[in-house]
């Protein structure tokens, strides 16, 4: 037996004694989701449990070196790790932007000390991190951020707002892009860490449709920030925060490939039950849940072979920005079979039996999906120049 098979025999025996039962449930509100950080309560014993257990092995960073309370895998057993995750339906221990976004950018971009300060802290989720890049003028054309950090011997000075912050009301520090240089554009741009405690960092939070409030407006009035959370060099933030928005826009893909919660295959046979050969009732539904099951497989083999590609550093640069344009598309056309298939549940807002309008708000959070990280539009005109090498795009 080939090592790699021994390492996913061991990893699917360690899992199945260590991830209680309930941790292999499909999710069902947002509480299922452990985010960290220093306010952060465990909803249950078994969600307590199951995060201890991971951390202790490295497993909510797998890939990372251990020195950073990572897990020391490399890509191929991490690629197991998780196919083994997914097969058992084993919840995520940790959800974290810190994991997913931060922490690649410090392990190529952040000083030593940097890395040792943070990178254990975001793997045993005692800090939860959030993103200040957006601003009231400057979205899709990032690089107009006005946010300045003015330098002053040993530390900034930053005075500013962003907006669309993503849990800023909840998050204990947040990485930052502000401007450095008024007189260049993107070479006037810095990428800085700061505690949300400092003083004259404030949040409003803003209310969506789906009726809930996870993201915030961010305001930053005389704040005080050392010149070592300064990330990379002085002015040379924007590359850090384009490799950074690669990480993002490909944990926002991966919103296209089956989560731990219902399919919609499930949710549809509960709602409209089956006909005496076993098939959905309702033939219309059918046809249409099975193409996009069809296109949901093709996604998920389609993101193996990226990874895989990735993994032996052949992957296109470009490719992260197809990845969320597919994914969150398709995560949004899940969400409208899973509002059609759910029968009167799917159009609760409230009580337990719809699990408080779980589908309803879901569908409607989705709308997001092709905006947050980049819309779709801006997705496609990076594929347009830089995969296809379309003339004038
Ligand atoms: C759910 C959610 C969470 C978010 N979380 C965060 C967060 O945590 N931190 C953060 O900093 N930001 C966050 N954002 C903000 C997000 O990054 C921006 O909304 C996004 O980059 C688009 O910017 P904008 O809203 O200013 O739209 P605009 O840039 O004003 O775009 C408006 C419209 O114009 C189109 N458009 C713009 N430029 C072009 C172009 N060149 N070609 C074709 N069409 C174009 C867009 O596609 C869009 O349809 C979040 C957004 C959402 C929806």
């Amino acid at each position: 037996m080939s090592d790699i098979e021994t390492f996913r025999r061991e990893t699917r025996a360690w899992l199945l004694q260590n991830c209680p039962p309930e941790m292999c449930q499909p999710i069902r509100n947002d509480e299922d989701m452990y985010w960290g950080g220093r306010n952060a309560r465990f909803q249950s014993e078994a969600q307590r449990l199951w995060f201890e257990r991971m951390v202790e092995r490295g497993w909510t960073v797998p890939g990372w070196p251990r020195v950073y309370g990572g897990g020391g895998l490399g890509g191929e057993e991490a690629a197991v790790l998780q196919q083994e995750m997914r097969t058992l339906g084993c919840r995520l221990p940790l959800y974290s932007f810190g994991i997913w976004m931060l922490g690649p950018v410090l392990l190529k971009y952040g000083s030593e000390v940097q890395r040792l300060e943070h990178l254990p802290r975001i793997a045993r989720g005692e800090i939860r991190w959030c993103q200040g890049y957006s601003e009231p003028n400057a979205g899709s054309d990032l690089a107009s951020l006005a946010t300045r950090a003015e330098l002053h011997d040993d530390h900034f000075i930053v005075n500013g707002q962003k907006i669309w912050t993503s849990y800023a009301n909840l998050s204990d520090w947040i990485f930052c892009l502000v401007r450095t240089d008024s007189a260049r554009k993107q070479a006037g741009i810095s990428f800085v860490l700061f505690d949300m405690q400092t003083p004259g960092v404030s949040t409003r939070p803003t209310l969506l449709i789906s009726g809930k409030s996870p993201f915030c407006e961010t305001f930053f009035d005389n704040v005080k920030v050392p010149r070592e959370n300064l990330v990379g060099e002085l002015d040379g933030g924007w590359s850090i925060a384009k490799y950074l928005l690669a990480h993002e826009r490909e944990m926002i893909g991966n919103i296209g490939n089956p989560a731990e919660a219902k399919t919609v295959g499930q949710v549809a046979v509960e709602a409209v039950g089956l006909d005496p050969q076993g098939r959905l009732l309702d033939p219309d539904l059918r046809s249409q849940i099975a193409s996009f099951e069809v296109d949901e497989a093709a996604f998920a083999a389609w993101t193996e072979m990226t990874g895989d590609l990735a993994r032996r550093r052949e992957g296109h640069p470009a490719i992260s920005s197809a990845l969320k344009y597919y994914g969150a598309e398709l995560n949004k056309r899940r969400w409208e079979l899973m509002a059609a298939s759910g029968g009167a549940d799917a159009l609760e807002w409230e009580g337990s039996r719809s699990n408080e309008g779980m589908i309803a708000r879901t569908w409607l959070r989705t709308k997001g999906n092709s905006i947050e990280g980049g819309t779709s539009e801006v997705q496609l005109n990076v594929v347009a120049k830089h995969i296809l090498g379309l003339p004038g795009a």
